[in-house]
């Protein structure tokens, strides 16, 4: 969230760039808090994968293992998630 609009640090193979937004989105399953909106957009360099990061759907992931549906902006396709974060 630091870069404001600009280049962010990504893993080998990948570019990012911040995209803020105002607001704050709670968790759909309710309980969990509310998250700032904004997202990192990660780009593969060796292919089509976008990823966009932002604080809910990362929560999502991590505490309901709720990836979103294809087609979906938020989604988090495992595949290319896991070349991002290195683990693939
Ligand atoms: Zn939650």
């Amino acid at each position: 969230m630091a870069a404001m609009g600009q280049d962010v640090p990504a893993g080998p193979g990948w570019a990012g760039k911040f995209h803020e937004a105002m607001g704050r989105i709670p968790c759909p399953w309710g309980g969990c808090g509310v998250f700032v909106k904004g997202e990192v957009e990660l780009f593969e360099a060796t292919s089509t994968a976008v990823l966009h990061l932002a604080p809910l759907s990362v929560h999502l992931v991590r505490e309901h293992a709720f990836f979103q549906g294809r087609g979906s902006r938020y989604r988090l396709d495992p595949a290319p998630l896991a070349r991002a974060l290195g683990l693939a």
